[in-house]
């Protein structure tokens, strides 16, 4: 089966599952993903605001403008990575997910970062970083590349909180523009002594 049949497989499943079945009554859509099966970077938010609920597809409003922006400056289209979010419903009013609604997507978000593969997760702030890396401060981390059972991840702020922050956001674009340079190092075959 192709790594987009066991997405959209999965994708089914969670609808299938019932998942937060709260969240989903008040959704208008359930938000998945978009770009790639194949991509080499997953981008991981928090959960859908009111213009992904609407269209069903992850960071489309400021935030998601400001990512595309940042991926233009490393030469990668929406179409080229892949974009999720921890939760996939959209929380009422915007509010923060809920420790429970983190856990209940847990499985479905593992499943679509071992369906694609990628070199590297870029984790949009400290909920996603948290769901992979609990006890790092992202203040402190921020822009750090970390392996863990074989995965690089990258802690980034979140583009929503950096978007009017002047300082923050110059932060992010810095961390940013060494997506490049992280996956180089990952691609690059180890050198024999
Ligand atoms: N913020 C997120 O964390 N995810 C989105 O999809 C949009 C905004």
């Amino acid at each position: 089966m192709s790594k987009q049949s066991e997405l959209d497989k999965l994708k089914a499943s969670i609808i299938k599952d019932n998942v937060c079945a709260e969240l989903a009554k008040d959704a208008n859509n359930l938000v998945f993903g978009d770009g790639s099966a194949s991509a080499a970077i997953v981008f991981i938010g928090e959960a859908p605001g009111k213009n992904e609920d609407l269209q069903g597809l992850p960071f489309v409003g400021a935030a998601g403008k400001f990512l595309d922006e940042m991926l233009g400056r490393i030469n990668l289209k929406r179409s080229e990575v892949y974009i999720t979010n921890i939760v996939k419903y959209r929380p009422p009013n915007n509010r923060d997910p809920l420790p429970e609604e983190k856990l209940a997507f847990l499985p479905y978000l593992m499943r679509q970062i071992e369906i694609i593969k990628p070199l590297l997760v870029v984790t949009l702030g400290r909920h996603s970083m948290e769901c992979f890396m609990p006890s790092l401060q992202i203040s402190k981390v921020h822009g750090q590349p970390k392996k863990m059972d074989g995965q690089v991840y990258l802690p980034l702020f979140h583009p929503a909180a950096a978007l009017y922050n002047g300082g923050m956001r110059q932060t992010l674009v810095e961390d940013f523009d060494t997506i490049p340079e992280i996956l180089r190092l990952i691609r690059q075959p180890k050198k024999e002594n």
